[in-house]
C-alpha cells in the first residue's frame, strides 16, 4: 500500500494517530519495532498500545477531574484508546482501568482490520528527510532514532532523563508567610515587577528537621535498566544533595542570602531579615497558576513528598499539580522546538506525538497522538486547523507543550487544572472552580468540534 503518512511507533500515541488519519481516508504506514526483533526495557510483548505499568487511565470523572475531562473530550473525537478502554474495562471505582491484554488486542484488531492502515514491524533509525511523518516513539525511543532526533534538534533539546521538581498550585501557597522577591532583587527583561520567586522562609530548627526528613524519607528505587542514571549538574535529587552534609542545601538551592523577609522586620533590618534557609518556587507556566519548587527534583515516594513538603512554612496547605520524580525518559524541549501544531519548526513535515513531546501519562500521550492525527488529516485535506480553545483539557495540554510552558525548566507534565485559564469572574470561589472549568470546557469543546469539523468517521 502506498502511504500518505508514516507513523513511527505503535504505542498509545502512534496507534491513536493512525486511527484518526485512517478514519479520514488517509493511507498510513505504522512502523513498530516490537515484533520485528527489537523491544524496549519496559514493554513485555509485541502488541500495539501496550500499557507498560499500571492498568489505569486514572479518574473517569469528567465533572471534577482534569484527566476525566480529557477522557470526555477524547470520546467526543472518537478516540480509539477510549473505545478500546471501554471494551476492556475492569471495575475500579471512579477510575477507568482495563484488562491490558484485551485493551491492546482491541487496538491492534481495529488497526489491522482497517483498510487504510499498514502495520510494519520494523525499527526506524533516522528521521525521514521527506514525507509527512509522525514520530510517536515514546519515552524509550530506540537509541539510533533518538540520536538522529538529537542531531536534527540540537544536543540540549532532547533529554534522556526527566528530573521532575514538584509543582504547586499558586493559590494554595500561604502568602502571609511567603513573599515574592528575586535574590538581591536582580531583574531581567522577562522579570515580574515584584520579583520572580516565591520564597518560603525557614528557621534553623525547621531547616534541621526538614533536612532530617529528606535523609529519612522513603525513596523509590531505580528500575534495573535505569540504575546507571547519571546525576548531571542541575538535576541531582535533593535527598542525594542533602546526604552530602547538613549544610550543603543551605549553600545550594536553599541558600537564604539576598532575600529580605518582609514578614520578619526589625529596627535593625527594616527591609526584613534573611531567613536561616529558604525554599524557592519559580513560575512554571505563562498563566502563573503553577510554580515549581526550584532544585527539588526527588526520588522520595509520593506520600513522603507530600508529608515532608507540607512542613515547609507557607506550604502547609500546598496542593501539588505534580510531584517530583526522576526516570529514564526521552523527550523534546517542545516549547522551543515545536510549533502550535506539533510540527518540528526546522522540519515541518515531521510532527511529534505522545510522551516524547513532554506530556506525561497514558491518557495525555494518547490525546496528543489523537491531535497529531487530526492536525495531519486537516493539513492533507488542504484545510486550516482551527485552534483548540485553551479552556478545554486538550487545548490546555497542547498549549502548555507547544509554547506556554517555561522552556528552561521544561519537564514532563500531566493534565491538571493549573494549565487552564483562571475564571474571568472573581466571584467564582475556589471550591466551585472544578465544576466551572469542566462546564466551560464542555461548552467550548462542543463549539470547537463544530468549527473544526471533527465528525464521526465515515
Ligand atoms: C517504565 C514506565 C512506566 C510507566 N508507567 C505509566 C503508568 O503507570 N501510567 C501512566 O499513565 N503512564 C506511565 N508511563 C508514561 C507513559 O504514559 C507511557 O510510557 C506511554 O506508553 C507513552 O505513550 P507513547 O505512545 O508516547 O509511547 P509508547 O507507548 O512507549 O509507544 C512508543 C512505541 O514506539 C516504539 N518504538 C520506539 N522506538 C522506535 C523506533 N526507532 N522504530 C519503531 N518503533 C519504535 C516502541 O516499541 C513503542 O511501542 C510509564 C512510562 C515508563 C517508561
Amino acid at each position: 500500500m502506498t502511504h500518505q503518512v508514516h507513523i513511527i511507533g505503535g504505542g498509545l500515541a502512534g496507534s491513536e494517530a493512525a486511527w484518526q488519519l485512517a478514519n479520514r481516508g488517509v493511507k498510513v504506514r505504522l512502523s513498530e519495532m516490537r515484533g520485528g526483533g527489537d523491544t524496549t526495557p519496559a514493554h513485555q510483548g509485541d502488541g500495539l498500545a501496550e500499557l507498560v505499568c499500571s492498568n489505569s487511565f486514572r479518574s473517569d470523572d469528567d465533572t471534577a477531574n482534569a484527566v476525566g475531562l480529557l477522557h470526555y473530550e477524547m470520546r467526543q473525537c472518537n478516540s480509539l484508546v477510549m473505545k478500546a478502554a471501554e471494551v476492556a474495562q475492569v471495575p475500579a471505582g471512579s477510575a477507568l482501568a482495563v484488562d491490558r491484554d484485551v485493551f491492546s488486542d482491541n487496538v491492534e484488531k481495529c488497526l489491522t482490520e482497517h483498510p487504510n492502515v499498514e502495520i510494519v514491524r520494523e525499527r526506524v533509525d533516522a528521521l525521514p528527510s521527506e514525507g509527512t511523518t509522525i514520530v510517536a516513539t515514546g519515552p524509550l525511543t530506540a537509541a539510533s532514532l533518538a540520536q538522529s532526533i538529537g542531531t536534527a534538534t540540537g544536543a540540549d533539546s532532547l533529554a534522556f532523563f526527566d528530573a521532575i521538581a514538584p509543582i504547586v498550585y499558586r493559590d494554595s501557597i500561604d502568602m502571609d508567610i511567603c513573599w515574592i522577591q528575586s535574590r538581591w532583587n536582580k531583574r531581567t527583561e522577562a522579570s515580574n515587577e515584584e520579583g520572580d520567586y516565591i520564597n518560603c522562609p525557614m528557621t534553623k530548627e525547621q531547616y534541621l528537621a526538614f533536612w532530617q526528613g529528606l535523609i529519612d524519607g522513603e525513596k523509590t528505587e531505580f528500575k534495573e535498566w535505569e540504575a546507571d542514571t547519571p546525576y548531571f549538574d542541575g538535576c541531582m535529587p535533593i535527598e542525594v544533595m542533602a546526604a552530602r552534609g547538613v549544610e550543603t542545601l543551605r549553600f545550594g538551592p536553599m541558600k537564604p542570602v539576598g532575600l529580605d523577609n518582609p514578614h520578619d522586620v526589625t529596627p535593625e533590618f527594616p527591609q526584613g531579615r534573611w531567613p536561616y534557609a529558604v525554599v524557592q518556587l519559580r513560575q512554571d507556566n505563562k498563566l502563573g497558576t503553577l510554580w515549581n519548587m526550584v532544585g527539588f527534583q526527588t526520588k522520595l515516594k509520593h506520600r513522603a513528598q507530600v508529608e515532608l513538603f507540607r512542613t515547609i512554612p507557607g506550604l502547609e496547605n500546598a496542593e501539588f499539580a505534580r510531584l517530583g520524580g526522576l526516570h529514564r525518559n526521552t523527550f523534546l524541549n517542545s516549547p522551543t522546538l515545536l510549533d502550535r501544531q506539533l510540527r518540528l519548526k526546522s522540519a515541518p513535515h515531521v510532527r511529534f506525538a505522545g510522551q516524547i513531546t513532554g506530556c506525561e501519562g497514558y491518557v495525555e500521550s494518547s490525546a496528543i497522538g489523537m491531535l497529531a492525527g487530526l492536525m495531519t488529516a486537516t493539513e492533507l485535506a488542504g484545510r486550516d486547523w482551527t485552534p483548540l480553545p485553551r479552556t478545554t483539557a486538550l487545548g490546555a495540554l497542547l498549549s502548555h507543550i507547544t509554547g506556554d510552558a517555561e522552556a528552561d525548566s521544561y519537564q514532563p507534565m500531566n493534565v491538571n487544572f493549573g494549565l487552564f485559564p483562571m475564571p474571568d469572574d472573581d466571584s467564582i470561589k475556589k471550591k466551585q472552580r472544578k465544576a466551572y472549568y469542566t462546564e466551560r470546557a464542555k461548552r467550548d469543546m462542543a463549539e470547537w468540534l463544530r468549527a473544526a469539523r471533527i465528525t464521526e468517521p465515515a
